[in-house]
């Protein structure tokens, strides 16, 4: 900006500008805008005999007169008009000035358009407490009339709990201190508001005649620095349940979007089911399902990325579909949720009535960063599913036998120790066999190895379909079996394993289509005793089996 610029400029915004005459009663300069006094403009004034210039003639005339009388040099004059004031100064090269300026009530006229145009709020409060200019931000936010707080005091719009909680501030204030501060606020109107405040006192000599108060609505700010922190929090966090952590997204962005209902779909096929949802006004629940093709998201999916409207009643993209004859939801936000590049389902807000607002590119924005969460949410959590799946394989393999999927040892040991050490009334009789196949190795020497595998997982599966449900047979070793038989005494064990070993013999091992095997078995069975460990019982069922094997083997001996 030039020199010249900058200064007709600062004499606009002051309302003030000047004239000289010089001795022989001419306009000699004229700076600023002349306009609103004189009637001209300053470049049309320059040259004209002051008895020209009709408006100065007439009002100034006879002082300025007077004062070219004069000599000029230090002289002064002042005069009142309506438009403003007239100031003449007598300069020492003879000429006079005329410095014309606009009257107060119309400087604050501007002072007053310029705090309208301003984004936040500002207040003029006195001595007592009281408004004397309130902005149109603020008037807007308030909701009442520039007229009505005029002279109110400022407890006629704070509730008045909230009052007292920044009349030590005002105080400070009207003792000439500047004070900021953030603090929630309730009105009166029931309104609580998250404000940042700053008082400016207004100083004339020394003494505080009162302050400005500028006042901005940070609520949304606040309200979205929760949300980021909480989007931040929610997928960083294990010590919540995933359905917690969406829960706790989907109430933040309704709070911050201003709408009643949240959901998580999961999308199938053609299905929409409500996967997760909050609301406090409707009765959607996870589980509820609805044909995909008559719902908002339809619609949403359709243009693959965030589709919103506050007015659904008067949007022709929507008005005619079946979702609004279905919902009649007037405020709708949604995006697709997206795992591996497919769509997985949908995240949606909404609203039985129409939105103040059309959502801004901030709110949708926070659409899709909580999206963004909700997808890396649902990820993990698919993650931790899998891995939780492949613990529970693993452990249930170190539990078993590769060849023939029997428990094993460990297993076994495990089960039995557990009947064990239950003793008393409350105790179960059960006797434990032991079992192994008649000369084996000559199976392995004479057909392969691969038969004898053959061999042991149809003996594994003959003896499993021989016993009762809570029966336990596991694979120790080799070609060796453990069968714990429940609620059995030791004649009892004998019988059921009598049925087994004539099952084994009398069956046909088909290995291949040219080569069938048959074998036999031999057992030793014993009874548990009160107090008897596993290792006890299973040591005697052991040396019963030695026997069988001792007295020509496909027999079952007891101990
Ligand atoms: P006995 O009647 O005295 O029991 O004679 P046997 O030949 O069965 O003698 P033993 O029980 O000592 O033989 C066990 C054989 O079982 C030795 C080994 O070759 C075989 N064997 C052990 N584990 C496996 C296996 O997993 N697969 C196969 N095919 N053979 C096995
Ligand atoms: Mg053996
Ligand atoms: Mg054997």
């Amino acid at each position: 900006m030039s020199q010249q610029s900058w200064l007709d400029e600062a004499l606009r915004e002051s309302r003030t500008a000047f004239v000289r005459i010089s001795s022989d009663q001419r306009i000699v300069d004229a700076v600023g805008d002349t306009r609103p006094y004189l009637g001209k403009s300053a470049e049309r004034l320059v040259g004209r005999p002051l008895e020209d210039v009709h408006a100065l003639h007439v009002r100034f005339g006879e002082k300025i007169t007077s004062l070219l009388a004069g000599g000029g040099g230090g002289q002064a004059a002042s005069q009142a008009f309506a438009k403003g004031t007239c100031q003449l100064q007598g300069l020492a090269d003879g000429s006079v000035v005329a410095r014309l300026s606009g009257n107060l009530a119309s400087a604050r006229d501007v002072t007053d358009r310029l705090a309208d145009r301003l984004p936040v709020m500002v207040a003029y409060v006195d001595r007592e407490a009281c408004f004397r200019f309130n902005n149109q931000a603020y008037v807007d936010f308030v909701g009442l009339s520039r007229e009505a707080l005029y002279g109110q005091p400022v407890s006629s719009v704070l509730d008045a709990a909230s009052y007292d909680k920044i009349w030590p501030k005002f105080q400070r204030a009207l003792a000439g201190e500047e004070v900021r501060y953030e603090e929630e606020l309730a009105l009166r109107d029931g309104r609580r508001i998250f404000f940042k405040v700053n008082y400016l006192p207004d100083v004339l000599d020394g003494e505080v005649l009162g302050f400005y108060a500028i006042i901005q609505d940070i609520s949304e700010y606040r309200a979205m620095i929760q949300l980021l922190r909480d989007v931040h929090t929610g997928v960083n966090r294990t010590d919540i349940s995933t359905r917690a952590t969406v829960d706790m997204l989907l109430r933040d962005a309704l709070e911050y979007l201003d709408l009643d209902i949240g959901i998580v779909s999961r999308i199938i096929g053609d299905q929409y089911i409500v996967h997760w949802a909050a609301s406090e006004v409707a009765p959607v629940a996870p589980g509820d399902t609805f044909p995909l093709g008559a719902t908002y998201c339809r619609l949403m999916l359709d243009e693959e990325d965030v589709f919103h409207t506050v007015a659904a009643g008067q949007d022709a993209r929507i008005n005619g579909h079946p979702c609004y004859q279905a919902f009649g939801l007037e405020s709708y936000i949604g995006m697709p949720l997206r795992i591996d590049g497919r769509v997985w389902g949908t995240l949606n807000f909404s609203s039985a009535c129409s939105r103040r607002h059309a959502f801004s590119d901030v709110e949708v924005e926070l659409v899709r960063l909580i999206a963004d969460a909700v997808e890396r949410v649902i990820t993990d959590d698919a993650a931790i599913q899998r891995i939780r799946r492949e613990r529970d394989q693993m452990a249930d393999r170190a539990m078993r036998d590769y060849l023939t999927g029997l428990p094993n040892r460990p297993f076994l040991e495990q089960h039995v120790d557990a009947l064990t050490q239950v003793s008393g009334d409350s105790r179960e009789v059960f006797s434990v066999a032991v079992l192994d196949i008649d000369h084996f190795k000559a199976v392995n020497d004479t057909y392969g190895h691969q038969a004898g595998d053959a061999v042991i997982q149809w003996l594994a599966s003959t003896v499993s379909g021989c016993l009762r449900e809570g029966d336990i047979v596991a694979r120790i070793g080799g070609e060796e079996f453990v069968v714990v038989v429940r609620n059995a005494v030791a004649g009892e064990a004998r019988r059921v394993m009598e049925r087994i070993r004539e099952s084994a013999g009398a069956g046909t091992i088909r290995i291949r289509d040219d080569l069938q095997l048959q074998i036999t078995i031999s057992v030793g069975v014993s009874e548990h005793a009160d107090g008897e460990t596993y290792a006890e019982v299973f040591h005697r069922a052991d040396r019963a089996l030695y026997e069988a094997k001792r007295h020509g083997r496909d027999r079952v001996c007891m101990a």
